[in-house]
C-alpha cells in the first residue's frame, strides 16, 4: 500500500462513448491522457441507461434497486412534469460520500446529479440545479443555487462565474459556470477529492444525433474543460499527487419516433380524466426515455394485470414496444426494482413521453437540419458504450482493459483514496 494517499478528480463526461475518442488527431489531450494512463474501453453501466440513476449507482456501487434512484423523475401520476430525484437522502443506501466523511477527507462536488441538499455531508458543494429550483427561485439562480444546499463559501466563486458566462442552467454556458467553479475549489481550497460533471456531449446528442458533427465540436469543448481542470492543479501545486478519473454514464440510440402510452391507457379505460386532471388510475406509464415502467394501482388486481399483459403484447405487434420484462425479471437480470409492475423497452426508434393528451404517436423531428435526435434510457448492452480513463500517479500507463462495469467505479475510488 502506497504511503501517501493522493487526490482524485471524477470528471464525469455525460454520454461520451468510445467512438468519440477513437480517433483522437484533433483530441490530443485524450490521446495524451490515453497514452499515460489506463483506459477501459466498455463499461457496462446500469439499467435505467438514465443520467441520475446512473450517477447515484456510480457513488454508491450499487444499482438502481438499491439506490431508489430508478429513474430520473420520482413517480408521479397525473404531472406531465414529474419531479427529479436530486437530493443526496434520496439515495437509499451508503455513498463514497459517507466514506470520505468518516475519513475527514475534504470533498468537493460541482454539478454532480442527485447530490443537493446536504452541506454538512460535502464540504465543498454546488448541487445540479434543475429547472424546477429554478422556477422556485423565480428565476433567481443565485437564490435558487442557495436554495438546493450550495456551501456558504463557495457562493462568491459561483457569483462570478454566473456574471462571466452568464445567467443560464442552458448547455454549454452551464457547463462554462460549472468548470469555472470547479477550477477555482481546486485552486483556492484543495480538495481531497472533486466530483464534477460536463453535460455538453450528452445535450448535443439530444439534440442533434448519436455521431453529429456538433457532438464532435462538444467533445473538442469537454477536452478544453479538462484541461483547464489539470491546470488548475498545477496552479494548485497538487497535480503531481492528483488522480484523475474521466468517466461516463450511458451511450445514446437515435430514435424518430414519440410515444405517449398514457393516451393509450386513457383510450383503453385504465386512466380517467375530467376537466384534464387524472381523477383515476389502473395502469399508468412512467417515461425512462427509451424505456418505460408501467405501474398498476393494484398490483394484486389479476384483471387489470391481465388486461395490460394483452395491451403489451398488442403494443409489441404494433412496433411499440420492442421487449417486456416483469419486475421480478428486471431485478433477477439488472438489480433493478421499484414499485413498477413492468419494464419495458421501446421498440427501434421509438422514446416515450409522460404527456397525457394529444397524439398517442408522434414524429420527432430535430431542430437542426439534417440532424436526427437520440436519447437513452435503453438496456445497457445496447449501442455505443461509456469508456473510463485514469491517469496519474497510480493508474498504469498505457494499459488498455477491453471491459469494464459501472459499479465497480465505487471500489475503485475507495482504493485510490486508501479508504
Ligand atoms: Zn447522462
Amino acid at each position: 500500500m502506497r504511503s501517501k494517499r493522493n487526490n482524485l478528480v471524477v470528471i464525469s463526461v455525460d454520454a461520451l462513448v468510445y467512438e468519440d475518442i477513437e480517433d483522437r488527431r484533433e483530441l490530443p489531450l485524450f490521446d495524451s491522457l490515453i497514452e499515460n494512463g489506463t483506459l477501459i474501453k466498455s463499461v457496462t453501466t446500469i439499467y435505467p441507461t438514465l443520467t441520475h440513476p446512473v450517477h447515484a449507482s456510480i457513488i454508491a456501487g450499487q444499482p438502481a434497486g438499491k439506490t431508489g434512484i430508478t429513474a430520473n423523475t420520482r413517480f408521479t401520476p397525473g404531472s406531465e412534469d414529474m419531479p427529479w430525484y436530486n437530493s443526496l437522502s434520496e439515495i437509499k443506501c451508503g455513498t463514497i460520500f459517507d466514506l470520505t466523511k468518516e475519513n475527514g477527507l475534504k470533498t468537493a462536488v460541482c454539478h454532480w446529479p442527485v447530490t443537493a441538499g446536504e452541506g454538512d455531508m460535502i464540504d465543498l458543494l454546488i448541487p445540479e440545479l434543475m429547472d424546477k429550483d429554478v422556477k422556485d427561485a423565480e428565476g433567481d439562480l443565485l437564490k435558487a443555487y442557495k436554495n438546493i444546499g450550495t456551501s456558504e463559501c463557495l457562493t462568491g466563486i459561483l457569483s462570478e462565474a454566473l456574471e462571466k458566462y452568464g445567467y443560464s442552467i442552458a448547455h454549454p454556458v452551464y457547463d462554462e459556470i460549472q468548470n469555472a467553479c470547479a477550477c477555482e475549489i481546486v485552486k483556492r481550497f484543495k480538495p481531497d477529492v472533486l466530483f464534477t460533471h460536463p453535460g455538453l456531449v450528452d445535450s448535443e446528442r439530444h439534440r442533434t444525433g448519436l455521431f453529429s458533427p456538433y457532438v464532435k465540436e462538444a467533445v473538442k469543448r469537454t477536452e478544453g474543460w479538462i484541461k483547464d481542470l489539470i491546470n488548475a492543479t498545477k496552479e494548485a501545486g497538487t497535480y503531481e499527487n492528483t488522480n484523475f478519473i474521466v468517466l461516463s454514464d450511458h451511450g445514446h440510440l437515435e430514435y424518430e419516433r414519440i410515444v405517449k402510452l398514457n393516451v393509450l391507457l386513457i383510450k383503453e379505460g385504465l386512466i380517467q380524466t375530467g376537466s384534464g386532471y387524472v381523477t383515476s388510475w389502473q395502469a399508468y406509464a412512467q417515461s425512462l426515455d427509451l424505456s418505460v415502467c408501467i405501474y398498476l394501482k393494484d398490483p394484486k388486481d389479476k384483471e387489470v394485470r391481465g388486461k395490460v399483459r394483452e395491451l403489451l403484447k398488442k403494443w409489441t405487434g404494433e412496433g411499440i414496444i420492442g421487449s417486456v420484462m416483469t419486475a421480478e425479471e428486471a431485478a433477477k437480470e439488472y438489480g433493478l426494482s421499484g414499485d413498477f409492475s413492468f419494464i419495458c423497452e421501446g421498440a427501434k426508434g421509438v422514446c416515450f413521453e409522460d404527456g397525457l393528451t394529444g397524439d398517442a404517436i408522434g414524429k420527432e423531428i430535430s431542430e437542426v437540419p439534417g440532424c436526427k435526435r437520440s436519447a437513452h434510457g435503453h438496456r445497457p448492452e445496447k449501442g455505443p458504450q461509456p469508456v473510463l480513463i485514469g491517469f496519474g500517479p497510480d493508474f498504469e500507463k498505457g494499459k488498455v482493459i477491453e471491459k469494464g462495469n459501472v459499479l465497480d467505479h465505487y471500489d475503485l475510488f475507495k482504493k485510490l483514496l486508501g479508504i
